[in-house]
């Protein structure tokens, strides 16, 4: 018998099982209420006293709940199992120092809130009064349990009050949700039909979907009903009840033993249908509720999202590099898929789904999750996930640019897959988009993937005051030019800039000139791990004897590798953006910016800033840009996607060096055309990819909106 065919029988008997309890035990208890209820007029304690289950009820939800938590125990077993299959341990040392602040996570239901916000609203609705039911579900079945079991005085009114809203808010939000999905069907919750998704997953998610909202409805809109039956029994309104007392006027013609009937069949309802729910909960997405807090409490520290794990390549017991398939991923990856609530938000911040590209993250997620449940782990350690859970092409279409992993409301990392994939497709099968190989060459040649010699690393520099670290040998800054600035045409008028700035401001600076190599992240990004950690290992040794203060990039490829990925080389340092620099510079006062002339195209001149995505979304550096261009005294307007929500310029995750993958659009022409509705004259940017996007977009354009770096801008103001 198959994993499959092992779990449907073991649901089905469960649930079964459970509903069979059920509907036994209502017959039995209403035979009961009958019986109490004939027995003299009703009035509260004596429905109070009904509220009790008998002995024989008592006995057999006893055993509905053994059955259910049985099956959901080897269902939680089998799921333990799968993620603990995948490679590296859980650090349980880090729940404890998360543990408060994920807690204030649940509560306000804040990463949920960054994206959608009236959806995200409705759905923390949902999540608060389902979790307030966790205390619900424990207090009925003690009060069925415990003769006149009640919360007294005061705690009980607001245990009350809590419950009448909180089941309204529940019902309000899973309406919500089921109108949505089955009357309106947006397309942003499916995924286009050339996108790679398991055969079942399509039908799957509307069933689950359906199952999992009809389950909420009816659990607690039954508890709800049963409440309100128990106000019109009592006769009058309950103050700390007001919506299942305003419920409760549609029963006034009701008989006494008509209500209490209700009320316990209400009861019955609710509660049995947790119990028919339980076994089939790890197969749903419900399973979230226990895995998104798991995967805040227990996810490996990162410095940044797009912090990368050192490979191994001096053990020679490892056999596979990087993912090839899913018991090659981390533990933490496995438990992504069960953790995915199949919101598909990072689908719709994916800059290359956007465009139209066969590539999307929650796809992939929802492939893995698919693949385990009607699989397991023991029938799929063979196949490559490029089979089925991301196709090659889709691979290569990202450009890592995080904001699939920046959104996800339950901790995902989407990006870290198909970074991984990445490396077994190159290192263990030497697969790539041909285009990349003059990039790669060029890194392992010429240490520089325009594959410009190191003899002309320092010519973009002539006629300007750049020493070199042999000029000067104590400087306060390193500046790490970075390849782009230093060798490609355009781009060197960003270094060009920000050397007159530091001339201009007194920096005691130096550069590395001929022994700055790539800092190698194309290579990592594209997945040549190996030529990452040659030029990492060999930057790590020439900076420590270098021994920097502080280290400045014209570049946020090379911020965020030198800062977040060469400490695991042994390479610490401080590293800031030029940006940052400049507004300490300008901060400090040690910059002087010429007044603006009104009319010269300068006060009142319209720019636009683009967030280089591996300045904000990877390392958080959103205001200084900003400020800096204040300082210029421009008007910035903002475009709708900006700071961490920040939509790519295509080039990142090593897409500056190959052709990008068929869809209906190019990254950076739909980036430009945001850009350009802003009705800015001038669009600022801080990385040299970004430049070279934006400027070929700007080009195809007619090149009205001129493309400059924040630094040429600081530039031009100089006294
Ligand atoms: S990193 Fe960016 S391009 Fe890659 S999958 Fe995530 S959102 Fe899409
Ligand atoms: S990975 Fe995260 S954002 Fe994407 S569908 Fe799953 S839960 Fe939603």
């Amino acid at each position: 018998m198959t994993d499959s065919s092992r779990k449907k029988l073991i649901i089905g008997l469960a649930v079964m099982l459970a509903g069979g309890i059920v509907l036994l035990a209502t017959a039995i208890h209403v035979q009961a209420m009958s019986t109490v209820i004939q027995a003299g007029k009703v009035n509260w304690p004596l429905v109070e006293a009904a509220l009790m289950l008998t002995l024989v009820e008592k006995i057999l939800f006893g055993l509905a709940v053994a059955a259910t938590l049985a099956a959901a125990y080897f269902a939680a077993k089998r799921l333990g199992g799968i993620i603990t299959g995948g490679q590296g341990k859980p650090d349980w040392k880090l729940a404890f120092k998360r543990l408060a602040g994920v807690l204030a996570k649940i509560v306000t239901f804040q990463p949920v809130f960054r994206f959608r916000p009236l959806t995200s609203l409705f759905h923390a609705l949902v999540g608060w009064g389902f979790g307030f039911y966790l205390l619900v579900n424990l207090l009925d079945v003690l009060r069925g349990y415990l003769p006149g079991f009640e919360i007294p005085s005061t705690g009980g009114n607001i245990y009350r009050l809590l419950a009448d809203v909180l089941s309204v808010g529940v019902l309000i939000g899973m309406t919500f949700f089921l109108v949505r999905r089955f009357v309106f069907r947006p397309a942003n919750l499916s995924t286009r039909e050339a996108t790679l998704l398991h055969p079942k997953a399509r039908a799957g998610i509307r069933r689950d979907s359906a199952i999992v909202g009809g389950f909420i409805l009816l659990h607690v809109g039954s508890r709800f009903l049963g409440e309100s039956f128990l106000v019109a029994a009592q006769g009058h309104a309950d103050g700390w009840q007001p919506a299942a007392s305003a419920v409760a006027g549609l029963w006034s013609g009701w008989s006494p033993q008509a209500l209490v009937i209700g009320q316990h069949a209400a009861f019955w309802l609710a509660l049995g249908l947790i119990l028919a729910f339980i076994p089939y909960f790890p197969y749903s997405k419900h399973v979230h509720l226990f895995f998104a807090p798991l995967n805040f409490l227990l996810k490996p520290e990162r410095r940044s999202i797009g912090e990368l794990s050192r490979l191994n390549f001096e053990d020679e017991s490892v056999s596979q590099f990087g993912a090839a398939k899913l018991a090659d991923l981390g533990w933490e990856q496995i438990m992504d898929a069960y953790a995915c609530i199949m919101c598909f938000r990072c689908q719709e911040v994916c800059p290359a789904y956007g465009t139209g590209k066969v590539l999307s993250p929650a796809a992939l997620e929802i492939n893995k999750r698919y693949a385990l449940n009607y699989g397991g782990m023991s029938t799929l350690p063979e196949t490559p996930l490029t089979e089925f859970a991301i196709s090659e092409e889709a691979i290569w279409a990202c450009t890592s640019c995080g904001a699939c992993v920046d959104i996800c409301p339950v901790n995902n990392e989407p990006m870290r897959d198909i970074l991984d994939i990445r490396r077994a497709l190159v290192l263990m099968e030497n697969t790539f988009p041909k285009q990349l190989e003059t990039a790669f060459r060029g890194m392992e040649r010429t240490f520089n993937p325009w594959n410009i010699s190191p003899a002309e690393r320092m010519k973009w520099a002539e006629g300007l005051k750049v020493p070199t670290v042999e000029q000067n040998p104590q400087p306060d800054i390193l500046w790490w030019v970075g390849c782009a600035p230093a060798t490609d045409a355009r781009a060197q008028k960003t270094a060009q800039a920000f050397a007159k700035i530091l001339d201009a401001a007194g920096v005691n600076f130096a550069v590395l000139g001929q022994r700055e190599q790539c800092t190698g992240d194309s290579a990592r990004r594209a997945g040549n791990e190996y030529l990452f950690n040659e030029l990492a290992t060999t930057n790590v040794t020439m900076l420590n004897e270098v021994k920097p203060k502080r280290i400045v990039t014209t570049c946020p490829h090379c911020l965020h590798t030198l800062k977040n990925e060469y400490p695991a080389f042994g390479g610490n340092y401080e590293v800031i953006h030029h940006t940052q620099f400049i507004n300490e510079l300008i901060g400090s006062g040690r910059l002087e910016l010429n007044p603006v002339e009104q009319g010269s195209g300068g006060a009142g001149e319209h720019i636009t800033f683009h967030d280089p995505c591996y300045l904000g979304r990877h390392n958080k550096v959103f205001a200084e840009p900003r400020e800096v261009l204040e300082a210029v005294q421009l008007n910035l307007t903002e475009m709708p996607r900006h700071a961490a929500k920040s939509f790519c310029c295509g080039a990142g995750g090593a897409q500056m060096w190959k052709e990008e993958e068929h869809g209906t659009q190019n990254v950076n022409k739909a980036r430009f055309a945001e850009a350009k509705a802003t009705g800015a004259e001038t669009l600022a940017v801080g990385c040299p990819f970004c430049l070279t996007m934006m400027n070929d977009a700007s080009k195809a354009d007619g090149g009205e909106v001129q493309v400059k770096d924040v630094a040429e801008l600081v530039a031009e103001r100089l006294k």
